[in-house]
């Protein structure tokens, strides 16, 4: 699993809290960060449920 976040990231750090072993906020670009380039399989269930709540619909997942 790969994941990108869009710059459509409003910043809310709702997926930092969520998962905050994935995700992570960059104070220069004002947006979330993804912290792997392949996502461990012990969080995908977590990221998949990150993707569904972001309100700017800017977790895009890309599935093995
Ligand atoms: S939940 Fe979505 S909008 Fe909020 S910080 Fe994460 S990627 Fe950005």
């Amino acid at each position: 699993m790969k994941v990108t976040i869009t710059k459509n990231c409003m910043g809310d750090r709702r997926c930092n809290d969520l998962c905050p072993e994935v995700f992570e906020y960059d104070e220069d670009q004002l947006k979330s960060m993804v912290k792997f380039d392949k996502i461990p399989e012990k969080h995908h269930e977590i990221v998949r449920q990150a993707a569904e709540e972001c309100g700017a619909d800017a977790i895009m997942i890309e599935e093995d």
